[in-house]
């Protein structure tokens, strides 16, 4: 939306973004970039908005003060601190570290500058349409076409797209098992930090809602399966690399002349192995057959 905005020569006073701090390091270098182009174009630099304490300090530490809450926490034996892992019913994380402070931002400068708000939310998103401007939505632009205007000129978030569907938080549980799968592979050390995160949740909030990664996985239990996953895809390479040595090392030996000795069973030729099991494969059908 920005680009165009830029290339149709539209007023642009200020742009916003708001970094939750658990951004991928390819955003920051697509922010950096992002910046300089604006700098160029119009000699403004682009507004990142920041909670002055972060997600850490939110999910850990934030000291709880509402009685309701703090009773509940005692009835649970949970800690009157933090407030764990964002859940569908509390999803503290959007509001505290990115509507809250965009909003007040923007209602800032509409206040003072009587600034119009242009949001880029796609034509395929019409659920997320509210009372701003949506430049992208009016010219009938959907995300995909968003993305592929941004690669034509030359902006490509460092590839973030052409390995995750969304590029928010890395260590968002609101991910499909699918995009952690993925974050393991490519970006490993956020990867370790999200298992770290993960035990200090279990740690300080246990098995409670605030404690739990996903429903039904905690990050550890992940690690096991993705690891599981590879050793299997692994092993299954492995085997096919084998046969295919194999094949090549008889590579235009006749299969007579192939002798092949399995444990304390006497050798025989390959020619009479590849025999008794097409008869092995007859009988069977001739069995299938007669039934
Ligand atoms: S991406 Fe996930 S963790 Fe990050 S702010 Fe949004 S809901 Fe919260």
């Amino acid at each position: 939306m920005l680009l165009l905005m830029l290339e149709i020569g539209m007023p642009i006073d200020c742009v916003i973004t708001a970094d939750t701090g658990m951004e991928y390091p390819e955003m920051y270098r697509h922010w950096d970039k992002l910046d300089q182009v604006l700098y160029q174009e119009r000699g403004i630099h682009l507004t990142i908005l920041r909670h002055p304490k972060g997600f850490e300090w939110l999910m850990f530490d934030q000291p709880k003060e509402k009685l309701k809450t703090l009773e509940n926490r005692a009835k649970l034996g949970v800690t009157p601190y933090g407030n764990g892992w964002p859940g569908i019913k509390v999803r503290w994380c959007t509001g505290q570290l990115k509507t809250h402070l965009i909003t007040k931002e923007v209602n800032r400068l509409k206040k003072e500058k009587n600034a119009l708000h242009y949001v880029g939310i796609a034509a395929d998103e019409p659920d997320r349409i509210k009372d701003e401007v949506y430049p992208l939505y009016e010219w009938g632009i959907t995300e995909a076409e968003a993305l592929q205007i941004c690669y034509n000129r030359g902006i490509d978030w460092n590839g973030l797209y052409e390995i995750y569907h969304r590029c928010s938080c890395w260590c968002c549980p609101f991910q499909r098992i699918d995009e952690l799968r993925r974050l393991r592979r490519h970006h490993p050390e956020l990867w370790a930090k999200l298992l770290e995160l993960d035990g200090r949740a279990l740690d300080q909030f246990g098995h409670s809602a605030l404690g739990r990664f996903k429903d039904n996985w905690s990050v550890e239990q992940l690690e096991q399966r993705f690891a599981a996953e590879d050793a299997k895809r692994k092993e299954t390479e492995m085997e096919k690399d084998k046969s295919g040595e194999i094949r090549d090392m008889f590579k235009g030996v006749p299969p007579k002349n192939v002798i092949i000795a399995v444990d304390d069973l006497p050798p025989k030729t390959l020619e009479q192995h590849l025999k008794e099991r097409q008869k092995g494969q007859e009988k069977t059908q001739k069995r299938k057959k007669s039934h």
